[in-house]
């Protein structure tokens, strides 16, 4: 070849280089090549080079999948490559297909980009037909194996590529079973198998309209294609919308020379995964079958055996099997869910991919391999997603509600854990039910069927949780549970489940559809009735590992946003370095409290005032002293008065409606009053004017945040007084107090002056009574797009900023929330006309770009300004590689985000250092 000719002139195109190349052997792919060769396909080939043994095959790539859909038909030169990879298949194997003494047998996979499972379509057994069903009887010696082999090609031939009902062949099988008296079709006589294929052929000619091929090419083509048109099948487009996967990407076809796993005794086959993919214990667990073929393990309908017992009855193919499994854990790095397949004591891999898993093993699995060094620190880190570390703060059953509920009678049965987590709901008994129930309906639903189907998912995903009597670990309901998180018990086989008429019974007890139920998804259980649920202890040692290592790769603080003592003490349980927010109007609203707030508003006076406000000091004060205690020595920000007053006072509506009342019931008693009403009304009457009064056309922009400061500066000096008191007293106790009071909806630098040297004065005035001093400082709450415009002016009065981005959005939007959401902004994110609700993702482009500014300019004026966010943003990951990127000092989140909150700050520093964002 001319390579240096052809550099220069471009050579005439050679008939190869007409057409692409459609077509790779095994050994000619790797696992990099995902997206042409689809991870199925990539991974076999990637396999096939590391030497382990892979029954030989090619692959036809994705891009020919997505060639085949744009125009109807195989792409120029497609099958001409095909037949050529088939040939040497075929050398490889020493069979033909179509030759009839010693035909090879050959399977047509589907395998796209991400794995999809059961998806798509596969057929097996291709390339049998009349004549070769008596070579392979012949060279096996087994004639009722070839025969059954043959009823299966024919049968997912039907369904499969011609899309013909299963029931007709199931309905077949059945009689067949029942007249011979055997309950498996394993145990149909090599005759009987010959004849249901001859049922199964006529049933193809009448109800497909053409007979069932019998040219093993023309079966081959028509598989392929028909696993080609499985990628716009309805299973896999649902699957594609929940799992965010995009629909372009299509699916590669695999062809692999048939090994059997039906070959008798010292034939099976099973699925495992590498480690328990439930807890994360290194172990391998899985499921097998002796005398079966593959389909027959994850179709839930014989009993599998667990992988342990492979150890008992083959223990050198188990010591093989165990073996490659170290070797390909180590090679891909992660742990492994594999297929394999024992013909006559020869095992044979068929397929390795991650494996899917639940939070817990997840972490586990991060932790494990990287203390074994397969793994670096920093990618156990990034291989966790925020969302595992959520799990783990999701509720459980009430463990008293649980033990109550045991003595009761009312756990019915254990299954299989395979997905943790609680829920509690009404029964549905088919996948429409529960997705109208629960996804329509909102109503809290358990799924339960005796297995799931690809065409399950959607109620699966509408459900709380998932329950099936049948199936195992690696089922297909365990599978798409643990994907997306959901609670669910498997093989609960105590359980008879009746589809058809819409209950279940375990023992005498019957549940119908209706009636609520609980699952266990963490320790199998299933409990009839509603159980109470509770947030579990933290205290996994892995997640502690995980999240030691992030914080030392994570460069933003966490803080969290915290009113109450309790709730601090389990933010810094949870690793808060800080309370960015605390609200303290949410203390008035208690009992003993609301009357004096309620009496300090109504004053007319100054003086008035005095009394109702010296009684809410100690109080105050008590709440702060708790706050700094649970906090010693980290930073504690608290947010002086911010909401309207009326949200104090009982609604203008209410009040209205009962003076109305009792001015008519007065009138009534004509001149009597023994309940002495006159004096209520009086009250009512009074309040009401107040109310009145205090009504706004627009309180979110009304008399609130700073502007009431102003309004009313006795409470805001009384709210410093309490909080410098704590701070002097907790001094004293030797706690060390880091206060950080701050004003909210500042919106001009002026009303920061005018503020603060009030609160100053105060402040000043208690450490001198007081005779203890104690540093604090003053800051703001960036929550208006003014402020972050004039962020400069504003940084001259305050020491801090924290990004107040709930209001920030509302006012940068100039839309309300609670108006919002409830109404047209739901309208607006199913017409894509915003791509994220702005109140839980943070608008980058909008305000971000405010936050930016506000950040550039603020520390212009003054460098060492300290900026954190505390809106609800605060603990969302991708506003936190946000907040990360412009150089905020710490995020201020919910105590139950702060985990989450740890992690994902971890992965903005990591990301950005590798240049990644
Ligand atoms: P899925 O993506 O639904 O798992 P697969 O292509 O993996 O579909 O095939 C379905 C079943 O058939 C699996 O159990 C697989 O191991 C088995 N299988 C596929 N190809 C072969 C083959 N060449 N020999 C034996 N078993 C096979
Ligand atoms: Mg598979
Ligand atoms: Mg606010």
């Amino acid at each position: 070849m001319g390579t240096s000719s052809k550099r220069k002139t471009p050579a005439p195109r050679s008939r190869a280089a007409r057409s692409e190349k459609w077509v790779y052997l095994f050994a000619e792919g790797n696992a990099r090549r995902k997206d042409l060769l689809g991870g199925k396909g990539a991974n076999l080939a990637e396999m096939t080079r590391m030497g382990l043994p892979v029954p030989p095959g090619f692959i036809v790539s994705t891009r020919a999948c997505n060639a085949y859909l744009a125009a109807g038909g195989f792409p120029p030169g497609m099958w001409a490559q095909v037949e050529r990879a088939l040939a040497k298949v075929e050398r490889q194997a020493g069979r033909r297909l179509g030759e009839p003494r010693d035909p090879l047998l050959v399977s047509c996979r589907s395998g796209a980009r991400f794995s999809m499972p059961g998806m798509m379509d596969t057929v097996l057994n291709i390339g049998l037909n009349d004549v070769a069903v008596a070579g392979l009887a012949k060279l096996t010696g087994d004639e009722r194996f070839a025969n059954d082999a043959y009823r299966r090609l024919v049968q997912m031939f039907g369904t499969v590529v011609l899309g013909l009902p299963d029931e007709p062949f199931e309905a077949v099988l059945a009689r067949h079973r029942k007249a011979a008296r055997v309950e498996n079709d394993a145990d149909l006589a090599a005759a009987t198998l010959g004849e249901i294929t001859e049922e199964f052929k006529a049933i193809v000619k009448s109800q497909a309209r053409r007979a069932f091929p019998e040219d093993p090419r023309e079966q081959l083509r028509l598989a392929t294609e028909a696993v080609f048109r499985s990628w716009n099948g309805k299973r896999a487009i649902d699957y594609r919308n929940a799992a965010g996967i995009a629909h372009d990407l299509g699916t590669a076809v695999n062809i692999q020379a048939m090994v059997f796993g039906n070959l008798g005794d010292r034939s099976g086959t099973g699925v495992l995964t590498t480690r328990n993919v439930t807890t994360g214990e290194p172990r391998l667990e899985g499921d097998w079958l002796t005398n079966a073929q593959g389909e027959d393990v994850v179709a839930g309908t014989r009993a599998t055996k667990p992988i342990a017992t492979l150890k008992r009855e083959m223990p050198r193919i188990h010591a093989e099997l165990a073996r490659h499994c170290a070797t390909l854990e180590k090679h891909f790095r992660d742990v492994q869910d594999i297929e394999f397949t024992i013909e006559r004591d020869k095992l044979w891999m068929l397929q390795t991919r991650d494996a899917k898993r639940t939070a817990q093993a997840a972490v586990r699995f991060a932790v494990d391999l990287a203390a074994k060094r397969l793994i670096t620190r920093a990618e156990a880190v990034e291989r966790v997603s925020p969302d595992h570390v959520d799990a783990f703060l999701h509720p459980q059953f009430d463990a008293k509600d649980k033990a109550a509920a045991k003595k009761r009678g009312d756990l019915l049965a254990t299954g299989l854990n395979v997905s943790p987590g609680a829920a509690s709901g009404i029964l549905a008994f088919d996948a429409d039910t529960a997705e109208r129930w629960g996804a329509r309906e909102k109503k809290a639903v358990i799924m339960v069927r005796p297995e799931t189907k690809p065409d399950d998912v959607h109620g699966m995903l509408a459900a709380r949780g998932i329950l099936t009597s049948r199936g195992g670990r690696t089922s297909h309901a365990a599978l798409v549970a643990r994907q997306f998180g959901k609670p669910a018990v498997v093989g609960v086989s105590a359980m008879d489940v009746d589809a058809a008429n819409r209950r279940f019974t375990i023992g005498t007890r019957v549940f119908r559809e209706g009636d609520a139920v609980s699952v266990d998804g963490t320790t199998g259980e299933l409990f009839a009735g509603e159980l109470k649920t509770v947030v579990p202890e933290f205290s996994d040692p892995y997640l502690a590992r995980l999240l030691g290592w992030a914080d030392g790769f994570r460069r933003l603080g966490v803080w969290a946003n915290a009113d109450y003592p309790r709730d601090a003490v389990r933010a810094r349980g949870y690793g808060a370095q800080g309370i960015g927010l605390c609200r303290t109007e949410h203390m008035f609203f208690e009992t003993e409290r609301l009357p004096l707030v309620q009496e300090m508003i109504l004053a007319d006076t100054d003086e008035a005032r005095t009394g109702p406000l010296a009684k809410l000091l100690p109080f105050q004060r008590e709440d702060f002293v708790g706050l700094f205690r649970a906090m010693d020595g980290l930073p504690v920000t608290i947010r002086l008065i911010d909401p309207p007053l009326h949200e104090f006072l009982p609604s203008y509506d209410e009040l209205a409606h009962d003076v109305t009342e009792i001015e008519t019931r007065l009138s009534m008693a004509a001149g009597k009053d023994p309940l002495g009403l006159a004096g209520t009304l009086a009250t009512k009457k009074r309040l009401l004017e107040a109310v009145n009064a205090l009504r706004e056309a627009n309180p979110m922009l009304g008399l609130r945040g700073v502007r009431l400061g102003i309004h009313l500066p006795q409470l805001v000096r009384m709210q410093v007084r309490a909080i410098i008191e704590a701070a002097c007293r907790c001094r004293r106790e030797g706690i060390r107090v880091h206060p950080k009071i701050m004003i909210p909806l500042i919106a001009h630098n002026n009303e920061l002056k005018v503020e603060r040297a009030i609160l100053d004065e105060e402040a000043k005035a208690v450490m001198k009574e007081q005779g203890v001093r104690v540093k604090y400082q003053f800051g703001t709450m960036i929550e208006i797009p003014r402020a972050a415009l004039t962020a400069g002016d504003i940084a001259r009065q305050a020491e801090f900023f924290s990004f107040g981005t709930n209001d920030l959005t509302q006012t940068t939007f100039g839309i309300s929330r609670d108006d919002a959401e409830t109404g047209f902004l739901r309208e607006y994110l199913e017409k894509r006309i915003l791509p994220d609700n702005p109140f839980a993702t943070l608008d980058q482009a909008g305000v971000g770009k405010l936050m930016e500014m506000g950040v550039r300019l603020g520390r212009e004026v003054r460098p060492d300004l300290e900026v954190g966010i505390c809106g609800e943003h605060g603990g969302d990951p991708a506003t936190i590689a946000f907040c990360h990127r412009i150089g905020l000092d710490y995020v201020s989140c919910s105590p139950y985000r702060v985990p989450v909150a740890r992690l994902a700050a971890a992965q903005a520093a990591l990301a950005m250092d590798a240049g990644r964002d």
